[in-house]
């Protein structure tokens, strides 16, 4: 694992996982009554710094009982065909982004653009399809207001058609997907990365009515000071784009 990729506890039961491959990705772990949780499955094709993560935790990759994705974006869901046969773990996403997923379907692309210079390659990899990632198939389709584990699941589309985001009521804990970015700078998501801007738009304002404490995000690190006006002040920003 490289230095900047880890495991940080940020309330009790939940974790981020972090990978510096795939532009500072994220993903998030839950445990409740003893299973463990997971959304999205970083960059790494081989699932490693999922499973190196459950090993510091002293988890067995049995004890991983449900995968979620966001969305069909190549740096959230590298290691999931892996995880989903050496876990059994079972593989939840919304249908919209499901032959993406499968590996049927490339994701659309957005406007290639020089700006910001960081962003760059990742607009290249949409536009051209590659790396491609290993496709596998949705155990059960999930849908606004279902259950994930401890958490509510909520559509989110903007970013992409079927774009969820989580939230975790008990913890007041929001895990927001690609609709917000903290990497390479705080913003309502990647700027031209929204395949529909006002729906984006409708989202975030749906996610800040929501009043979270802490932020999970799919590039950089969570969001955990004055969240609910940050978010706010992100939807806000999101209607001027
Ligand atoms: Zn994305
Ligand atoms: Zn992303």
């Amino acid at each position: 694992m490289a230095a900047s990729d880890g495991l940080t506890e940020l309330a009790p039961g939940l974790w981020a996982l972090r990978q510096k491959k795939g532009g500072y990705v994220h993903a998030f772990l839950a445990e409740t009554g003893g299973e463990l949780s997971l959304v999205d499955t970083l960059w790494n094709a081989d699932g490693s710094v999922v499973l190196r993560a459950l090993s510091q935790l002293g988890r067995r990759p049995s004890e991983l009982k449900r995968i979620a994705i966001t969305h069909g974006h190549r740096s959230h869901l590298g290691g999931a065909a892996l995880l989903q046969r050496v876990t059994g773990a079972t593989i939840h996403a919304h249908p919209a982004e499901g032959d993406i997923l499968a590996g049927k379907r490339r994701a659309k692309r957005v406007p290639i653009t020089l700006r910001p210079p960081s962003l760059i390659k990742f607009r290249l990899g949409l536009a051209l399809g590659i790396p491609k990632h290993p496709p596998f198939g949705i155990d059960e389709p999930l849908r606004d207001g279902d259950a994930f584990g401890p958490f509510e699941v909520v559509h989110a589309p903007g970013h992409s058609p079927g774009h969820l985001a989580f939230w975790w009521a008990e913890r007041r804990a929001l895990v927001a997907g690609d609709a917000i970015a903290t990497w390479p700078s705080t913003a309502p998501g990647w700027p031209d990365f929204q395949l529909d801007p006002a729906a984006h738009e409708r989202s975030l304002k749906r996610m800040a009515s929501l009043e979270p404490l802490l932020v999970g995000v799919g590039h950089g690190e969570p969001i955990a000071d004055g969240s609910p006006d940050r978010v706010h002040a992100l939807a806000e920003r999101a209607g001027g784009i």
